[in-house]
C-alpha cells in the first residue's frame, strides 16, 4: 500500500508536514503551525465543540492519550499519541513528556510484526515521532483483555494473589462505555445486545490468543514477563467483504509488563500505583526491543549539552 500514501500530509493551511519530526516541536517553530498547535490545544481541552471549527478535523478524542485525525486518503485516520495519562476511568491524569512517542514507536513495532506474521491489523506505517497512518475501521465497542498471570482487577475480584500463575491464558471481555465505568459482559450479553455477533466474537477470540502467543514470544525474549493486555478489534470492509483487524494500540498503557527477574514492573501501573518512574520503564522496554539505541536520547529529555 505505499504508492497512495507518500505525498506528505497537508494540513489545511496547505505545510506540508515532514515526515520523522516531533509534531509537538515542529509546530512551535512556524506562524501558521503555531496556529495550528494553538488550534489542536484548544480542541484538546474543550472536547467536540469546537472541533467543529478546528482547521485539522479531529474525529475521536476519547481515547485520552490518543487523537484520531481525518487521513489524507479515504479510508485512512491518522493516529496522534499525546503525553497525556489518564487512568481510573479518566478521574486521575497527568501529562508525562515522551510518553507519547515512545508509545507510537512500541505500538508500530508490535503492529508491523503482528502484520509480517499475517495477524491483520489496521496499521499501515508511522508517519513521524507521535502519528501513524492507520485503515479507518467500524470500532467493536468491546475491550478484550488477556491473561496469562493473576494482577489487577482479576486479583481484586477473586481474591487471586497477583504474580500467579494462571491455569491457562484467560479472555475476557469488557464493554467499553465511560459513563457505566467499562463493565465486564458475557459473550451474551454481546451476542443479545449486538455488540458483536457470534461468529466476530469467534474471530476476535482467535485474534486475541494469536496477539498474546506472539506477544508473550517477543517479551520473553527480551527478559519481561507479558501478565496481561489489553486489545481493540474493528470491522474493516474491503469492497463487500468485511474481516476483524487489530486495531488502536498495544503498548506499555495497555500491557502489563514485569521484568523476569526482579518483578519491576515496566507498564502504567507505575502511574496507576504511584510508583514513579514511568518514562524510564517505557524507555527500558522501547530499549530492549531494539527500538531506541543504548546512545539514543531519552524521550522528554530535552537537549543535551556537549560543550559547557
Ligand atoms: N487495560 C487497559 N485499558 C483499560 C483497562 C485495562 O489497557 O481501560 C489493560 C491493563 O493495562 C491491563 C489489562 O488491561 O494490562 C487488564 O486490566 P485490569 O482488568 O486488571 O484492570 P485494572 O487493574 O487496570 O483496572
Amino acid at each position: 500500500p505505499a504508492a497512495p500514501f507518500q505525498q506528505p500530509r497537508r494540513t489545511s493551511t496547505g505545510w506540508p508536514i515532514p515526515d520523522e519530526t516531533d509534531s509537538v516541536h515542529r509546530m512551535s517553530s512556524h506562524p501558521l503551525a503555531r496556529l495550528l498547535a494553538i488550534t489542536l490545544v484548544t480542541v484538546t481541552l474543550s472536547g467536540s465543540a469546537l472541533a467543529q471549527s478546528a482547521q485539522v478535523q479531529v474525529l475521536s478524542e476519547n481515547g485520552k492519550a490518543k487523537v484520531l485525525y481525518e487521513g489524507p486518503e479515504p479510508g485512512t485516520l491518522i493516529q496522534h499519541f499525546k503525553d497525556d495519562a489518564t487512568a481510573f476511568n479518566a478521574k486521575k491524569h497527568e501529562v508525562i513528556d515522551g510518553k507519547g512517542v515512545l508509545n507510537n514507536r512500541i505500538s508500530e513495532y508490535v503492529f508491523q510484526h503482528l502484520n509480517e506474521i499475517g495477524v491483520p491489523t489496521h496499521f499501515i506505517r508511522r508517519l513521524n515521532m507521535r502519528e501513524q497512518l492507520i485503515r479507518e475501521v467500524e470500532i467493536v465497542p468491546l475491550e478484550v483483555v488477556v491473561r496469562n498471570t493473576a494482577a489487577g482487577s482479576l486479583s481484586q475480584r477473586l481474591g487471586i494473589e497477583e504474580g500467579t500463575q494462571l491455569p491457562r491464558s484467560i479472555i475476557e471481555f469488557y464493554y467499553k462505555n465511560d459513563a457505566l465505568n467499562d463493565p465486564m459482559v458475557s459473550e451474551e450479553h454481546i451476542t443479545a445486545f449486538g455488540w458483536a455477533s457470534p461468529q466476530e466474537i469467534d474471530d476476535i477470540m482467535a485474534l486475541a490468543i494469536r496477539v498474546n502467543d506472539f506477544l508473550s514470544g517477543l517479551f520473553l525474549g527480551v527478559g519481561i514477563r507479558l501478565v496481561d493486555f489489553k486489545m481493540e478489534c474493528g470491522r474493516l470492509w474491503e469492497n463487500d467483504l468485511m474481516r476483524i483487524v487489530v486495531a488502536d494500540e498495544i503498548s506499555p498503557d495497555s500491557c502489563r509488563l514485569w521484568d523476569i527477574k526482579s518483578n519491576e514492573k515496566l507498564d502504567k501501573d507505575r502511574f496507576r500505583r504511584d510508583l514513579g518512574g514511568l518514562l524510564e520503564a517505557y524507555t527500558e522496554v522501547a530499549k530492549r526491543l531494539g527500538i531506541l539505541m543504548e546512545n539514543e536520547r531519552p524521550a522528554g529529555s530535552g537537549p543535551v549539552l556537549v560543550k559547557g
